[in-house]
């Protein structure tokens, strides 16, 4: 660990050796069945937490509702709740090397993202959502109403918080997503009960302190710790909660949501993507390269928008695939917090071993695998792995892998090239590769994805929705989409 910031590292280990389990009500909770928090380059223990049953899950809930019920938060001015909100951004930053340190060494990914995107751009993104509180709005409307003749009526529309908020967040960007999900939920007013994912539940826990040190009333933004089979079931199933919030992946996904429709309780669902680069015969290929190993490598492929198939024209076919073996030939494997390093682990050993089967089942399928698929070192690593050679039909062209594995396949004819990328169950994201202006016009109308890029790849905003088409999901987030989805709207008609 870099010894440059030692204050840093104290706070860290202090955090480590404060933390107990699930935070409620604004404080740790002391009960549960203990678990080991894993450092995924190396296996080793980094703390215990005490994971709750159902019992405490509807706890949780309780706590929430109650917080939303004598209304501690919503009934505070749009004003006061945006100056809270913009207070707790000024804590993330000011804690940002400890929380991106929290990150790298519980999720295992380079310091240099954790800094970068998990702490920067959740900043960023606070403060965005932090504005929109004090910006809702309804509107009148002109009614015709004829009934009884004579009445006259005003009507407008009003926009409340949805209440009671569960977000269940997976373990790629443990603190951002779930970021995505709280801080516009509070924005419109809401309390949240939040759940991360077993292998990633520290980040999220300083971040409930951070909240409570920034003014947000204990018991509005609740921590619960737990598995997804029966903590993030009762959150689901559970009466009391009006919206459910996730992301992960498309077969959890599709009981939440069936869960939430049985209640009728609003849901939106981020399920990932198998998002194709659609690089054409007049794209600039030290971009298109770049692109690929920037947006395909991020966070080792663990990223829901990363591009992991690639539909590169006959023409550049070769030389593209030759230079994105030449990029990863010779990367150095070791512990995200070593800023040195370029390969760092997986999240966990099942997800290495998930990884390392696609690879090993392509090459069974008869696909070409130039690099990559081994295991660089002791700890969950797999290595950058680029794939040509591959069947469009093929599962490694097909099927969601959440690790670095690249698999570039060739086209002669462009409407063969969008074909291929169309022809997915997913559509979260895509990227066009063209130096062609009509190209770019014609094509991203065409291109079934919630967000198209051109000749760039992974660049979120949150100003810029995000969601996805088909298995990818329903619901959009970031914008001024993602705090509306947290708020009911309601018409008001008053006769006069
Ligand atoms: P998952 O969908 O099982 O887990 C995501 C979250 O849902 C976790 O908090 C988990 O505890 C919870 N959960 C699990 N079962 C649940 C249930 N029945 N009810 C409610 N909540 C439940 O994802 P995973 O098993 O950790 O990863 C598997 C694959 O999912 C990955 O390989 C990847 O393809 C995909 N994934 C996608 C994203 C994304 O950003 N869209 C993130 C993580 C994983
Ligand atoms: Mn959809």
């Amino acid at each position: 660990m870099s010894q440059d910031n030692t204050s840093d590292v104290q706070a860290v280990e202090a955090f480590f050796t404060r933390v107990t389990g699930s935070f409620l009500n604004g404080a740790f909770v002391n009960e549960g069945k203990t678990r080991e928090v894993l450092d995924p380059s190396n296996g080793q223990c980094l703390t215990t937490v005490l994971e709750g049953d159902k019992a405490l899950a509807e706890q949780a809930v309780a706590q929430t509702k109650k917080s939303f019920d004598d209304r501690r938060w919503c009934d505070l001015s749009p004003a006061v709740r945006e100056r809270i909100l913009l207070r707790f951004a000024d804590l993330v930053e000011q804690h940002a090397e400890e929380l991106a340190q929290i990150e790298t060494l519980n999720q295992g990914k380079s310091i240099h993202i954790s800094r970068a995107v998990d702490t920067g751009f959740s900043v960023d993104f606070i403060r965005y959502m932090a504005g929109w509180t004090t910006k809702l709005e309804g509107n009148t409307r002109n009614v015709s109403i004829g009934m009884p003749e004579g009445a006259k009526f005003n009507a407008y529309t009003l926009r409340q918080p949805v209440g009671v908020v569960a977000a269940i967040v997976p373990w790629n960007f443990p603190m951002m997503i779930a970021l995505w999900k709280v801080v516009p939920a509070l924005a419109a007013g809401c309390s949240v009960v939040l759940k991360p994912a077993s292998e990633t539940p520290l980040s999220v826990l300083r971040l409930a302190e951070l909240a409570v040190e920034a003014g947000v009333p204990a018991g509005v933004f609740n921590v619960i710790l737990g598995s997804g089979s029966v903590v993030g079931t009762c959150l689901s199933e559970h009466p009391d909660v009006h919206k459910v919030t996730f992301t992960g992946s498309t077969a959890i996904g599709k009981q939440i949501g069936h869960a939430a429709v049985d209640r009728m309780a609003e849901f939106s669902l981020e399920l990932g993507g198998k998002n194709p680069m659609l690089v054409l015969e007049d794209a600039d290929l030290d971009k298109a390269v770049n692109g690929a190993l920037m947006s395909g490598l991020l966070n080792q492929g663990q990223v829901c928008a990363a591009a992991s198939r690639f539909y590169v024209h006959r023409s550049l076919h070769d030389e593209f695939c030759r230079r994105l073996c030449e990029a990863v030939d010779g990367m150095q494997a070791g512990p995200g917090i070593d800023p040195q390093v370029h390969i760092t682990p997986l999240v966990s050993r099942r997800q290495q071993e998930s990884v390392l089967g696609f690879v090993e089942r392509a090459r069974e399928q008869g696909a070409n695998v130039h690099v990559g698929g081994s295991v660089p070192k002791e700890g969950y690593f797999v290595s950058p792995t680029i794939i040509s050679g591959a069947s469009h039909s093929m599962e490694v062209a097909r099927e969601e892998i959440f690790g670095p594995v690249l698999t570039v396949i060739p086209f002669d004819d462009v409407e063969d090239g969008l074909a291929m990328v169309n022809d997915s169950d997913m559509g979260l994201a895509a990227s066009l590769w063209t130096d062609s202006l009509s190209n770019a016009m014609r094509l991203t109308p065409r291109i079934e994805a919630g967000t198209v890029w051109v000749n760039t790849h992974v660049t979120l905003d949150p100003c810029l929705p995000f969601g996805g088409f088909k298995l990818s999901g329903i619901g959009k987030e970031f914008g001024p989409e993602a705090i509306n989805a947290y708020t009911e709207l309601k018409s008001v008609c008053i006769a006069y």
